[in-house]
Parts: structure tokens; C-alpha cells; sequence
């Protein structure tokens, strides 16, 4: 009786891929491996995942460094930053004609309205 060949050899078989090769990048001639890594925020102190899905991504957009921050602390200071850049500009109310200011840059074909006359329009 012969046996069925066995396949206890794995990967070894000419003509297919040993594995599937995931997340590996030739760049200059070095292969850059990414898996999970475990970082540690610098804002708060809590472990977070740079994930090889974002090391690809850093790596494809040029980012040097690794994220110092956890995601949670990255949106704070995001949302921070851009309260910050909130740039005021000086207006003239077109209803009442008094002096007001506006979080965008007034443009000529577009009324401004003061805080109370935007709230008694709006509230019309
Ligand atoms: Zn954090
Ligand atoms: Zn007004």
C-alpha cells in the first residue's frame, strides 16, 4: 500500500510563497519590517499602539519621529492649536453700525452682524 504524500514540510514547496509577506517595504534597499510597537505618551503617561498600519503611513508621508502622544492627547492639542489660531477680525455691524469682531476674515459682499444683531436676526 503506498501512502498518500504527506505535507509535513511546510512552506517548502517550489512555486508559492513561503508566507504572506504583510507590511514589508523595500526602501533603499532595506526592508523595513513594521509591527505594533507600545509607546508611551509623553502628555499623560499612558501606553498606546503605533500600529504598523501608522508606521507605513509615517513612513510613506516622511514623518521623522515617532507620535509622542497618545491619540486622545494628539485630538486635545489639535482642538487646542486650532482654538488658538482663532484669529479675530474687526468688523462693522451692518445693522447697527457698531463696532464688532468676527472669528473670519469679513469679506465685502457678505453683511457682518454684531453678536445681538445676529441673535435678533437669527432669532426672527
Ligand atoms: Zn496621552
Ligand atoms: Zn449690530
Amino acid at each position: 500500500m503506498s501512502e498518500p504524500s504527506c505535507r509535513r514540510v511546510w512552506g517548502q514547496r517550489p512555486g508559492q510563497p513561503k508566507t504572506e509577506i504583510k507590511n514589508i517595504q523595500f526602501a533603499k534597499g532595506k526592508i523595513i519590517m513594521y509591527e505594533d510597537r507600545t509607546l508611551v505618551c509623553r502628555d499623560c503617561g499612558k501606553e498606546f499602539i503605533f500600529s504598523a498600519g501608522e508606521q507605513e503611513f509615517y513612513a510613506k508621508n516622511d514623518f521623522k519621529n515617532d507620535p509622542v502622544r497618545c491619540p486622545e492627547c494628539r485630538r486635545a492639542r489639535k482642538n487646542a492649536a486650532r482654538n488658538q489660531s482663532r484669529e479675530m477680525f474687526d468688523a462693522v455691524c451692518a445693522s447697527c453700525g457698531k463696532p464688532t469682531k468676527v472669528p473670519f476674515q469679513p469679506r465685502n459682499d457678505k453683511p457682518i452682524y454684531c453678536s445681538e444683531c445676529f441673535a435678533a436676526r437669527r432669532g426672527r
